[in-house]
Parts: structure tokens; C-alpha cells; sequence
């Protein structure tokens, strides 16, 4: 089975929006098991994508094209789709009626264009999920077929993952289920993740199942993503589980968690059950830190506050921090305890640092003091960061993050 994705719009091509979609369509085919070997962008233009789709269906099965379901003129990848078929649009009254009851249940009246998304191809089917307006449609044409699926990136997953990758799989008389863990790593760069794993990568290559992959996510750190497939679930499970833990052998140090895991949601699960409370002096992160641990649900029972000490005289007034220099360890320990003891909290976490463009009492961009209090005992630690002033400031954050992980440990 060979599929290939067509992006239309014009916005794609004058780069006014990333084409996140094909690259989504693509890992989500490539996990499937499913072949994939171009990808085309093309402008909202009639001959051309009647083009783009003629081409794509003479060298592959089938075809995802996502973009152009719209209700505007320019909106015409149904249109196009017909004419490849060689068959008209006819009007599909149950998905009329769905579009015009999510109008009406917003107290709105549907403009007559958004008729346009209940025409369908002849012959057409139109997809179960249907989060915005445009249904997605399943377009036979000969024993291949176009899969039309919205530009919005979330209706467009909805039916990728519930309608696209099931039928493909089918068509292919697969059977099997396929699924994956990701294991979050922080603390190794990515050629030296490799270098470890390297040895378990050939072994795995030589069986098929399961497959690793390396996904560098910058600031989020390196993920390893484990993919098997199998006859069942449970057996699918326990393939990832094996899995897991054989790489867990080699990287295990270096894991911090899994999935949809956080370094900030998987330090707030580890102070929760350490019954501790935390609470952040934060100078060169202004506020940073704070805002990703309060990003995570339920941040609230275990998170304190920040005090952001950005002014020399917040630090030395509020927090009891020494005059003088203040990009210093010292200064990164009574910060450290000064948020504790202000705030009332178990841990107390302090940075100080240089996110440049400049240097700071002679000291390089990218040097950073930082200090973590758990009940009084206070271990200081630094950090020189070769990136620009945002990068600095978010790796100070999760390699502190990372760091406190390890104390509570
Ligand atoms: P709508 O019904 O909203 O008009 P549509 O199917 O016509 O949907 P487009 O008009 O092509 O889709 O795109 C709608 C929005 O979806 C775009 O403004 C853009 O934000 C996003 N989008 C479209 N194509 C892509 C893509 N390939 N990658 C990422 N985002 C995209
Ligand atoms: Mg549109």
C-alpha cells in the first residue's frame, strides 16, 4: 500500500502558514506501516491541483489531500476531486442538516456558501467524525482512492487517525494493531543517545518489530519512540512493555518520563507524593518557570508561588538576598531559601543569570547560577548555555527542573 499527501493551499506555498499537516499525515502513516513516498504543496489553483491528484494516484493507491474543503470560492479540492472521478457533486441532505444545526445551535444563521460542504462526489463517502464544518470524504476512484480531509489541523487529525489510517490498513488486508510509547529523555545529546542505543537499534532493525525512533524536541528534550505491531492489543502492550524496559536498562537514568508526561508534570507528581510544596525565586526566567509548572493541571496543590526578583533591590528587599553582585551562587542560595521561607513552602528554587544580549558583571551570556532548597539543605548549581536569550531562558528551566527531579529522587 502506497499513499501520498497533498497539501493545497496558496498560503503554504508564499510560506504564510508551515504545512504541519503532511508532516503529521506522514509520521501517522509511516507508524501504520503504510508506504509513503512524496508529499506535494500546491496552490489553490483548478489544473493544478487536478494535476497534483492525477499524478499522485498514478504512482501510489491512494491519496490524503488536506486543505480546500471550505466554504469560500476558493475552496475547490471537492470540486477538483469530482472531475478526477469523472462524476458530479450532489447535495448529501443529512450532512446539510448537520451543518446548518451547528449554525442554528449557536444561535446563528448559516450563510447559503457553507451549502457548498454538503456537496459531495458521486459515488463519495463522507467520513463519522465531523468536528467543524466540512465533512471529510472517502473518494473511490478505479480501486484507488482519495481521502479529503480539512486544512484545520485538528479536524483534519480527527479524521486521519479515525477514518483515514483504519481504512488504508484495511484496504491493505492489514489486521494487525499498531501503537507506540515514547520514553522523554533530558541530560544526552542526541548523537550520544544514538551512540548508546546504537547496538539494541541494529538488533531491533534485524527482527522489524518493534522499531525505534529518536524525535530531538529542543527544550522538551530527546524522545525515543518505541512502535510494534501485533495480532492484539494485550499482545501489543506487552511487546511495548518489553520493550520499554530493555531500553530502560540502557537509558533508564536518563528517562524522565513517558508519553504525554512533562519534566514540570512529572515533578509536581513527585513533590505530591513526597507530600512537599514548592516555591521559585526567579530572576533570569522572569516568571518562566511558573508559568510551565502552572501550566499543568492540579499545579495548584503543590506549587507555592514565584516570586520573579528581576530588580538587584526585589532580591536584596524581598527575599533577603545580600547587596552586591547578584549573579553569583550566593545569590542563587538566598534566593533559593528566601523563596521558601517568604513563600512557606518545602522547596525553594532560585536562578540568577546572564540571557544576553550582553554580558552582566563580567560574566558570559548564557552563565547561570540556580539553587535548590528542600527542607533547608541547599545545593547550588551552574549552568553555561550556548543559545540565545530565549533559549537560555527556557533550558534554564527544564535542566533545573531536571535537576530538582534528581534531588527528590
Ligand atoms: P475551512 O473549512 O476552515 O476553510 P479548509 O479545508 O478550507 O478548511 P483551508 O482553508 O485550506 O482548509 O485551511 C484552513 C486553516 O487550516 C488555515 O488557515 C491554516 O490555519 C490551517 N491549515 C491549512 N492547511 C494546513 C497545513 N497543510 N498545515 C497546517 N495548517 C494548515
Ligand atoms: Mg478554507
Amino acid at each position: 500500500m502506497r499513499c501520498e499527501v497533498v497539501a493545497v493551499g496558496t498560503e503554504l506555498l508564499l510560506g504564510q502558514i508551515v504545512d504541519t499537516n503532511s508532516s503529521w499525515i506522514g509520521e501517522h502513516l509511516a507508524m501504520a506501516g503504510i508506504n509513503s513516498h512524496f508529499q506535494t504543496k500546491v496552490g489553490d489553483n483548478p489544473e493544478r491541483i487536478e494535476s497534483a491528484l492525477r499524478l499522485a494516484l498514478d504512482r501510489s493507491d491512494a491519496v490524503v489531500v488536506c486543505g480546500g474543503l471550505g466554504p469560500t470560492q476558493d475552496d475547490i479540492t471537492r470540486d477538483i476531486i469530482a472531475r478526477v472521478m469523472g462524476v458530479e457533486l450532489e447535495l448529501d441532505d443529512t450532512i446539510a442538516e448537520r451543518i446548518s444545526t451547528m449554525f442554528t445551535s449557536r444561535g446563528r444563521e448559516m450563510p447559503a456558501n457553507n451549502y457548498r460542504q454538503a456537496e459531495v462526489p458521486v459515488g463519495a463517502r463522507t467520513m463519522d467524525q465531523q468536528p467543524g464544518t466540512a465533512p471529510g470524504l472517502v473518494c473511490p476512484v478505479g480501486d484507488k482512492v482519495i481521502y479529503a480531509v480539512p486544512g484545520v489541523p485538528f479536524e483534519m487529525k480527527q479524521m486521519v487517525e479515525g477514518t483515514v489510517i483504519p481504512d488504508l490498513m484495511a484496504r491493505a488486508g492489514e489486521s494487525a494493531v499498531i501503537g507506540s510509547r515514547t520514553l522523554r529523555t533530558w541530560g544526552q545529546s542526541e548523537s550520544g543517545l544514538s551512540e548508546m542505543l546504537a547496538e539494541r537499534i541494529t538488533q531491533l532493525d534485524d527482527v522489524g518489530n518493534p522499531t525505534i525512533a529518536f524525535l530531538a524536541s529542543g527544550i522538551e528534550g530527546l524522545k525515543v519512540r518505541i512502535t510494534a505491531k501485533a495480532d492484539t492489543d494485550d499482545e501489543l502492550q506487552g511487546i511495548l512493555a518489553a520493550e520499554e524496559e530493555h531500553l530502560r536498562g540502557i537509558i533508564g537514568h536518563l528517562v524522565f518520563g513517558v508519553d504525554d508526561e512533562t519534566m514540570e508534570s512529572v515533578v509536581l507528581d513527585l513533590l505530591r507524593t513526597q507530600g512537599k510544596t514548592l516555591a521559585l525565586a526567579e530572576s533570569v526566567t522572569g516568571g518562566l518557570m511558573a508559568g510551565r509548572l502552572t501550566a499543568v493541571p492540579g499545579a495548584s496543590d503543590v506549587f507555592r508561588g514565584s516570586v520573579v526578583a528581576y530588580a538587584s533591590e526585589v532580591k536584596f528587599d524581598m527575599l533577603g538576598v545580600d547587596e552586591g553582585p547578584v549573579i553569583t551562587e550566593a545569590t542563587a542560595i538566598q534566593m533559593a531559601e528566601g523563596a521558601a521561607r517568604v513563600l512557606g513552602a518545602d522547596v525553594g528554587i532560585g536562578v540568577t543569570g546572564v540571557a544576553g544580549p550582553t554580558e552582566a558583571e563580567g560574566q558570559a551570556v548564557g552563565s547561570v547560577h540556580f539553587a535548590i532548597s528542600i527542607d533547608g539543605e541547599t545545593v547550588p548549581g551552574f549552568l553555561q548555555l550556548p543559545f540565545g536569550r530565549e533559549q537560555i531562558r527556557q533550558f534554564s528551566v527544564i535542566s533545573i527542573l531536571g535537576e530538582l527531579r534528581r534531588r527528590l529522587l
